[in-house]
């Protein structure tokens, strides 16, 4: 993989507080990267440093081979997009726009004509001469963008952009966002806490907890083969089950409450390990009665949630928690208080190491 922009050993320490520690990343051109984790896991610290707002502690990082060290945010040629648009209040959409191009030395009547080109580009065609205060939040969000995308940036980097819309308008300028870096094949990191989010725009998230970077990888790979036990919580719903590998070779796990589970990876743990298995809730199977060829436990159903279209079933199988996604429609076999089976394949059961 040739890598656009690489970031080598990246730490950054405010005194005693660590808040980087040795973060390496590679993105290709083009690439769409998301930088996902809890609230103070180092997402926005790791995107001031490569915009050069912040200084790493140590480590380096280049773009296109050629090193950033030393260079001040406006010579990097990095377009930015925060959650609060940062427009300038007394200038126009267009003037906004053409801001960045001024600031190059662009002629006047060409730079407020690419203004417009760029605010059509974003879904802005005619509102060039409306200030920011006369634009809904959308829009100005859309504005913003076009400022950091009017002058062909190397990288484009988002914080949190659409953290302050509402959840409609929030899933449009995802469509939007992700269709505006298509057409200029920007590489592109976008910061959210948001896991949907992460899922649906990126070609590759990285997972920070804690400073670190836990997983860099597909949405799909995240979700079907987290590395941590960390990545498996954070990244859709699951059942994590702490367990001892009992039979490496065979593919066999034991846990108290669940007795012993079947599992694919043979080759993932040696005899005796602590493990976690991953469980999806969409993988386990509700019945009355066992089903042959599946491994078979017994749940007591306590919660059942109805979202409609699908519920959530929350149960016990001993002392263990277990949650089953059942279609709408399977769940009327079932009511809370109840006894039932619950049943998975050996290729559902994900072994984490603990
Ligand atoms: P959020 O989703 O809340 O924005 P984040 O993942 O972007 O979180 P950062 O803003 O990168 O997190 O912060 C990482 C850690 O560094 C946090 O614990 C934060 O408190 C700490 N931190 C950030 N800036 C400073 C500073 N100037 N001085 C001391 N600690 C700081």
């Amino acid at each position: 993989m040739s890598s656009y922009l690489q970031l080598s050993g990246i730490s950054k320490t405010y005194g005693q507080f660590t808040a980087l520690e040795a973060v390496d990343l590679d993105i290709k051109k083009g690439e769409f990267v998301t930088f996902l984790g809890p609230s103070g896991s180092g997402k926005t610290t790791t995107l001031m440093i490569i915009a050069g707002f912040e200084t790493a502690t140590s480590g380096s990082v280049d773009v296109a081979g050629k090193s950033l060290f030393g260079l001040a945010p406006h010579e990097r040629n990095i377009g930015i997009v925060f959650q609060n648009y940062g427009l300038f209040p007394h200038k126009t959409a267009a003037q906004n726009v053409y801001f960045p191009l001024q600031m190059r030395g662009w002629d006047k009547a060409k730079g407020l004509k690419r203004a417009e080109e760029m605010l059509d580009l974003v879904g802005l065609k005619g509102f060039g001469h409306r200030h920011p205060k006369e634009l809904s939040g959308g829009q100005q969000q859309r504005v913003a963008l076009a400022r950091a995308l009017v002058f062909e940036p190397s990288l484009l980097l988002l914080d949190e952009p659409l953290g302050a819309l509402d959840k409609n308008l929030r899933e449009q300028m995802q469509i939007e966002i992700k269709r505006i870096q298509r057409a200029l094949g920007v590489t592109t990191i976008f910061v959210t806490h948001d896991q949907t989010e992460a899922m649906s725009m990126s070609d590759r998230i990285v997972v920070f907890e804690q400073g670190r970077v836990q997983q860099v990888a597909t949405p799909l790979e995240l979700y079907h083969k987290p590395e941590t036990k960390f990545v498996a919580g954070f990244i859709g719903e699951s059942n994590l089950v702490d367990a001892t590998i009992t039979d490496a070779a065979a593919g066999e796990a034991g846990n108290a409450a669940l007795g012993t589970v079947e599992y694919a990876q043979t080759d993932k743990a040696a005899n005796g390990a602590a493990v976690t298995l991953m469980i999806r809730p969409e993988h386990i199977k509700l019945s009355r009665n066992p089903i042959d060829g599946r491994k078979n436990v017994r749940m007591k159903v306590e919660t059942i949630v109805n979202y409609g279209d699908n519920a959530l079933v929350i149960g016990k199988v001993g002392d263990q928690a277990m949650r089953v996604r059942v279609l709408g429609a399977d769940v009327v076999i079932i009511r809370e208080g109840e006894e039932c089976c619950i049943s998975w394949t050996r290729d559902s059961v994900y072994v984490i190491a603990a």
